[in-house]
């Protein structure tokens, strides 16, 4: 985890050169023992034998974080990573606050560097408007999203998963994906299939007669995007999709 609490309840990240001292994590009061990193991230983790909701990540899932907050920051967003709501059972990522918005609006950025199921994707998004956030916006990292990365042409068909379909058909956004190593984000529209129909069966013919195109079979075409936060009308009434601007050409 990038954040714990210091002594005084108040929420520190993780570096390299913060003082030696006790931390505590925001989720479980649990002690947090600072890992400064020569070659990895700095991060906070739990005892070894500690129970807590607040799981451990991977290096690429912290890394993501921190290059969106410097980013956010340089934009300046107020940033705050790892906000933990004990309640809830939710630690919203990277929570960005946007002054120029009405009256400060706030977003919730999650990452997800691994497979997540669409009611989890649901229920956090529920949870973070109960929270005051205007929107959840989903980034992938490009170890979970690798594939949607390298293709290069529009005329390559690839399978989709669900929690990215999901996204893209929820706020009409595509998919974004962040470029760890370029420091980097890119919008990934979900184009249609280059599929004629007649060759969508299987050995059972299913589908075949029924003009079954599926739907998870998708061509990405790739758009640079930049790391300024914008706001666009959601599929649904009084909600908010906030996306990435993708950038003008
Ligand atoms: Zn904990």
């Amino acid at each position: 985890m990038l954040i714990a609490h210091d002594t005084n309840g108040l929420p520190v990240e993780a570096a390299r050169d913060l003082p030696a001292g006790a931390f505590s994590c925001p989720a479980c009061d649990g002690s947090m023992l600072l890992k400064r990193g020569q070659v990895k991230v700095p991060h906070f983790a739990h005892m070894p034998g500690t129970e807590c909701w607040s799981e451990a990540e991977s290096v690429s899932h912290l890394r993501s974080k921190n290059l969106l907050a410097e980013k956010f920051r340089q934009l300046g967003y107020d940033v705050q990573l790892e906000e933990t709501y004990r309640d809830q059972g939710r630690r919203v990522d990277v929570a960005v606050t946007i002054p120029a918005w009405d009256r400060g609006s706030r977003v919730a950025v999650e990452v997800q560097d691994s497979a997540i199921d669409v009611e989890t994707m649901k229920a956090r998004t529920r949870i973070d408007r109960s929270l005051g956030f205007i929107g959840t916006l989903w980034v992938f990292t490009d170890k979970r999203a690798k594939v949607l990365l390298d293709v290069t042409g529009a005329d390559i068909e690839v399978r989709i998963p669900n929690e990215m379909l999901w996204v893209d058909h929820r706020y009409r956004q595509g998919v974004f994906v962040l470029d760890l190593d370029a420091a980097a984000v890119w919008n990934i529209e979900l184009g249609p299939p280059h599929v004629r129909i007649s060759e969508w069966y299987d050995g059972d013919g299913y589908g075949q007669s029924s003009a079954y195109v599926p739907r998870t079979i998708r061509c990405p075409i790739r758009h640079a995007a930049d790391f300024t936060l914008t706001s666009t009308p959601g599929r649904y009434p009084n909600e908010w999709a906030v996306v990435f601007a993708r950038r003008r050409l």
